[in-house]
């Protein structure tokens, strides 16, 4: 059973209705498996789930592909049907907006800023992104107050960035972050993914395969980090690097020489396309 919810006003009213916890999956739609994963994982501890599907004007910077990205509502909303059909008594409401006024209203002024994470990494190549991402999320939760919101890992730093806020402001809410679905390339499931033409699709699989190849090298041992380096550097080489990076998994420090769990974070660039994953590893 999928209900549909365009209006804030009738978002809370539906909520105020409730009186169980329920849990929350915040989107942008184009959805795929790997959204899919977060919501069947909601299904295991939650009878009420709720999906938003709203692509964040706030997280697209001026020359970024907000007016381009995919919108497909309608397959979207098939595909959570489907998904909830396998689950009994499972209920979804879609909480899809069609103005952006209706999360930020004109005459409203406020933003969500986790400073010093938000600088780091996909932050400094994309400024305001995560105070999009935070103000957006912090709004949604303000709506439906769940008792836990499922986040993907493919977005590392944007799951760092929900739990610090979440901590901050003592929000009641508890955050999962559930590991990457890929496809059968080892490519991590992304909406941007359908930007690249064949060929960069190829090229692709380089990214998922030189993280695997960097933590092999590291193979959960401290003494192996110099030799990573080294490999890391040769890969970087390769211009379509935004970043390769190794660094502490809370904290996304540079300073790794007392962490005992590493995040091997990439951003490979094809044309406009962006890709983003990531592996953590643990080492003595
Ligand atoms: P998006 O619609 O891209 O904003 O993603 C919505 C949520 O789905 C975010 O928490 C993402 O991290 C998560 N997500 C996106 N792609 C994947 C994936 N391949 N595997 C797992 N979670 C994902």
């Amino acid at each position: 059973v999928v209900k549909t919810i365009t209006e804030v006003s009738a978002l809370k009213s539906h909520r105020d209705s409730l009186k169980e916890s329920i849990g929350f999956i915040p989107t942008m739609g184009n959805l795929h498996s790997g959204h899919i994963s977060l919501l069947e994982a909601a299904f295991t501890e939650f009878q009420t789930v709720y999906f938003s599907i709203f692509v964040n004007p706030k997280q697209f910077g001026p020359n970024e592909d907000f007016a381009k990205y995919p919108r497909t509502l309608q397959s979207d909303l098939d595909l959570i049907s489907r998904s909830v059909e396998k689950y009994p008594g499972k209920q979804v409401i879609v909480f899809a907006p069609k103005d952006p006024a209706e999360i930020f209203p004109s005459g409203q002024d406020l933003k969500i800023s986790v400073t010093g994470l938000s600088t780091l990494l996909e932050g400094a190549i994309r400024p305001g992104h995560f105070d999009g991402v935070a103000t957006v999320v912090y709004r949604l939760f303000d709506f439906v107050r769940p008792a836990k919101a499922y986040f993907g890992l493919k977005d590392y730093q944007q799951c760092l960035v929900i739990k610090q806020m979440v901590k901050d402001l003592t929000l009641p809410i508890e955050i999962k972050c559930l590991p990457i679905m890929r496809d059968s390339t080892g490519l991590a499931l992304s909406s941007r993914n359908q930007y690249l033409s064949p060929e960069q699709k190829e090229q692709s699989l380089l990214l998922s395969r030189a993280l695997r190849e960097v933590i092999s090298i590291i193979d959960g041992s401290r003494t192996n980090l110099t030799k990573a380096k080294k490999q890391m550097d040769d890969l970087k080489t390769d211009k379509n690097w935004n970043y390769l990076e190794l660094r502490d998994a809370d904290s996304l420090s540079e300073n790794i020489s007392n962490s005992q769990r590493l995040v091997l974070l990439g951003v490979y660039q094809l044309g406009a396309t962006r890709l983003l994953d990531n592996l953590q590893v643990e080492v003595k």
